[in-house]
């Protein structure tokens, strides 16, 4: 273990890490940054953010994450690759356990955001990655160019996944399990108007055909009133159903609801059970889940750490 100990240490590098570190940077604290297996996190893998305030025209979701990082760094942010499994909360400074080393850290902000939920239908994971079942159209859309696709799921990301695919696909079938959409009204309006979109209402994906090939062929998909079954004949899948939170290393310092999204502790929408611990972004929010939303409560978190460590070392 490095004998050094740093002041806050950040995991996430998404909208909610990187504020935090833009915060905690320009208070001094030096910030280490801890990049997973996503840097830069979901927005990364979202085309154009319209709504983040201050873009009048938009802003693609890479760069918009590269501004913030090059932000962060300005202030004095470091940045290290690392995933981390546990944290040792029963002597301060703290002990984050990654899997090749130990960091001990004086307060933690955990912004580990959620990862994108899978269906569990057979052939979804055989098919996975670069055999035609994927969860990012922005980073695999192009391979669909004047094929049929279909996306599963009826909320906004599963709207904004369809929608990106017609850029390339002939034919986008929006598979969802009921009759109407959840997304915004505005996404809804803009994925029913859309010629290229057959909407498969009140549907379940069943099976993604193709295994033996190696690739994917078709999805099976069962109307959840009558029983029928139906292959839609495509080459690839979109999954789009939600997320799930990367929260476990963190829960026996931090506590969670049933889904596994922490909890706040007192009247902060940050703070834990653990002094000097604090959440931030899509791990502790299933509710508004918006970039700028994350973005917020990294800041909050910063300024909760830098309060709580000037305190204690007073
Ligand atoms: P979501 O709103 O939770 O929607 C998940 C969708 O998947 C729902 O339609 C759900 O069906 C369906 N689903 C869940 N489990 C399923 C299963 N096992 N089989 C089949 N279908 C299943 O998740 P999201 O679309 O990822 O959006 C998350 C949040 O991010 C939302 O707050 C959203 O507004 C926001 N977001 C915003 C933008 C934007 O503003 N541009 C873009 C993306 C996301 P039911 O409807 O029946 O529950």
């Amino acid at each position: 273990m490095s004998a050094k100990i740093e002041n806050v240490v950040i995991v996430g590098t998404g909208c909610a890490g990187l504020t935090a570190a833009i915060y905690t940077g320009r208070a001094n604290l030096g910030p280490l940054v801890l990049e997973g297996v996503q840097p830069g996190g979901q927005l990364t893998t979202t085309s154009e953010v319209e709504n983040f305030p201050g873009f009048p025209e938009g802003i693609d979701g890479y760069q918009l994450m590269q501004n913030l990082r090059k932000q962060a760094e300005k202030f004095g942010t470091r940045y290290e690759s690392g995933t981390v499994t546990g944290i040792d909360t029963s002597r301060w400074p703290y002990t984050l356990k990654l899997t090749d080393r130990e960091i001990r850290a004086k307060t933690v902000i955990v912004a580990t955001g959620a990862s994108p939920r899978m269906t569990g239908i057979p052939g979804e994971k055989e098919l996975f990655g670069g055999k035609g079942v994927t969860t990012c159209a922005t980073c695999d859309g192009a391979f669909y160019r004047q094929m049929d696709v279909a996306v599963l799921g009826g909320g906004d990301s599963a709207a904004e996944e369809a929608l990106f695919l017609t850029r390339f696909a002939r034919k986008v079938y929006l598979v969802h399990r009921r009759d109407t959409l959840r997304a915004s009204k505005i996404m809804s309006d803009r994925v029913l108007a859309h010629p290229k979109i057959q909407p498969v209402w009140d549907s379940v994906p069943v099976s993604v055909e193709g295994v033996a090939e190696g690739a994917v062929s078709g999805l099976k998909v069962k109307h959840v009133k009558t029983g029928a079954e139906t292959v839609l004949p495509v080459k690839g899948v979109f999954v789009a159903i939600g997320h799930l939170p990367n929260t476990a290393p963190f829960k026996d310092a931090a506590d969670t609801d049933d889904q596994g999204y922490f909890v706040p502790t007192g009247h902060s929408q940050v703070k834990t059970k653990t002094p000097g611990l604090y959440v931030a972004g899509d791990c502790a929010d299933h509710h508004y889940r918006q970039a700028i939303t994350a973005a917020g409560m990294g800041c909050q978190a910063a300024i909760e750490a830098e309060r709580w460590l000037a305190d204690k070392e007073a």
